[in-house]
């Protein structure tokens, strides 16, 4: 299995560079923005309770987090030949309680794909993206906030990748098929894994 997690402030262009990643390596996608977004707007009881958090900008308590994603792993990705986590983990204790779920699974993290962006073509890139799908956290108060809880609780784990050497810095500024050639190349020397021939 190869299992990565792709990592990066909210607008780094971490669901494009996961889409690429599932067409070249045949993986499991998971979005756990997506999952909570789906919940909304089907009205679901989680649904709602994940929408008075996501209106906020602030990050669904962890407890409830890790237990969807447990979920979803069980229900989606079972037989799959490896994940692209997009979105999780944002925080130290998630990024502990992966650990723990893939282990469970007889599996483990390969990589950590780091989407490094300058702070001002993150706003400009959110506030497009609200513009073009009507994304309702993506406005100039909620941005803030995500971009706050980004520094204070997500970023941390930077570090913490780093030290358990699993960490690849790639510059997300530029064009998106030389960014995703930058990743594969990475992954490649980090890992041995081949993306598909064309
Ligand atoms: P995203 O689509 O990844 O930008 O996520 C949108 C919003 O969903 C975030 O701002 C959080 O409110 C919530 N969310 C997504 N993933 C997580 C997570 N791993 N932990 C807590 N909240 C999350």
């Amino acid at each position: 299995m190869l299992n990565l997690v792709l990592f990066g402030a909210p607008g780094s262009g971490k669901g494009t560079q996961s889409a690429k990643l599932i067409d070249e390596y045949g993986l499991y996608h998971i979005s756990t923005g997506e999952v909570l977004r789906d919940h909304i707007s089907r009205g679901t009881e989680l649904g709602k309770i994940a929408d008075s958090y996501i209106s906020k900008g602030n990050l669904i308590p962890d407890a409830l987090m890790i237990q969807i994603l447990d979920e979803v792993l069980d229900k989606e990705a079972s037989d799959k030949k490896g994940v692209v986590f997009d979105g999780f983990p944002r925080t130290i204790p998630q990024a502990e309680a992966l650990k723990e779920l893939l282990r469970k699974r007889n599996t483990d993290l390969h990589a950590v794909i780091g989407l490094e962006v300058p702070e001002d073509e993150l706003m400009e890139r959110m506030i497009r993206r609200g513009q073009e799908t009507g994304r309702a956290d993506d406005n100039p108060e909620t941005i803030k906030s995500r971009l706050n809880v980004y520094h204070n609780q997500t970023l941390p784990l930077k570090e913490y990748y780093t030290n358990e050497g699993k960490y690849l810095p790639i510059n997300g500024l530029g064009v998106v098929d030389d960014i995703f050639n930058d990743i594969a190349a990475g992954l490649e020397k980090a890992t041995g894994a081949k993306r598909r021939e064309h």
